[in-house]
């Protein structure tokens, strides 16, 4: 299972570095950029990543939020400032589970329907791969300038856009983990809507677990509640982090859910009345 997170970072360096890439020179510089760009899913053009967006739906109700694991490049983006400010003792953030927040579902609606009335500057900001167009066109004006044409607008507003999500982005990772992918994010919001029904799970062992808490201490998505050994599958998003840092060896990536061996710990099932 280490081996598996040791595959997802790699791979999600690989596609934050061909997106950046790909945004840069164009996906037809380097073959490896047109597979980072055709990974995508795009929710305003759904058309042009049908594709796509069919492949990342079965692989999420296979195996839940995996896309925001590897391919995504704002969440890799994110991933870079949480680990940032791991690496420094001094400044590490233990994180704690919180209650999933509604506004998420507010936020998605809000994107459906500006989608739909052809808003575009709305899913120029909160598009995970239009967020990263922003974030790099902060550092190309060429970039900026051909992003923000849509919208009839110009380089400077897209460079200035761009710096400011940069900031905001590294920012919230830094200081609350990946709050942007579990409350904001459209896209991560639909993602988790199936992932909480995916058939691959992170499970915690009831039987192995000693409540040490160091899971929910790790979890960058604060969606782990030792006190309950639940886990909000639908925030989830499949780092694998916790399954490293587990002592016990009691949090799988599995395709069952767990139930305690010791039977007293077992719901008694009351079949007729005495
Ligand atoms: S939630 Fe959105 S921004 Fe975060 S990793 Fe998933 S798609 Fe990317
Ligand atoms: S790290 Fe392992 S043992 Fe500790 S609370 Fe989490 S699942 Fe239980
Ligand atoms: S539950 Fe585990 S795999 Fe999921 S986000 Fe938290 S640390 Fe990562």
């Amino acid at each position: 299972m280490k081996q598996l997170r040791t595959i997802r970072i790699i791979l999600a360096l690989l596609f934050l570095a061909s997106s950046v890439a790909a945004i840069l020179l164009g996906p037809a510089a380097y073959p490896v950029t047109r597979i980072a760009r055709g990974s995508q899913v795009l929710l305003c053009s759904l058309g042009a990543s049908a594709g796509a967006s069919v492949v990342w739906l079965l692989l999420t109700l296979m195996f839940g939020r995996i896309y925001c694991a590897t391919v995504c490049p704002a969440g890799t983006f994110s991933d870079i400032f949480i680990r940032l400010r791991q690496a420094v003792p001094r400044l590490r953030r233990k994180s704690a589970y919180t209650p999933a927040r509604r506004v998420r579902y507010h936020i998605l609606l809000l994107y459906a329907l500006c989608a739909l009335a052809g808003l575009t500057a709305v899913t120029l900001v909160l598009e995970p791969w239009n967020m990263m167009t922003d974030i790099v066109g902060a550092a190309s004006p060429i970039v900026a300038a051909s992003q923000w044409k849509a919208a009839g607008l110009g380089a400077v507003t897209g460079m200035t856009v761009g710096i400011l999500m940069a900031v905001i982005l590294a920012i919230l990772a830094a200081m609350r983990g990946r709050e942007f992918c579990t409350s904001v994010c459209p896209l991560g919001t639909a993602f988790g809507m199936l992932s909480e029904y995916a058939i691959y799970h992170i499970e915690i062992n009831p039987d192995k677990c000693t409540s040490c808490g160091q899971c929910e201490e790790e979890c960058r998505a604060s969606c782990i509640k030792t006190v309950s050994r639940h886990i909000d599958n639908s925030r989830c998003v499949r780092c694998l982090d916790c399954v490293a840092r587990c002592p016990e060896g009691a949090i799988r990536f599995q395709p069952n859910r767990n139930r305690p061996a010791t039977p007293l710990m077992r719901r008694v099932k009351t079949t007729s009345k005495t």
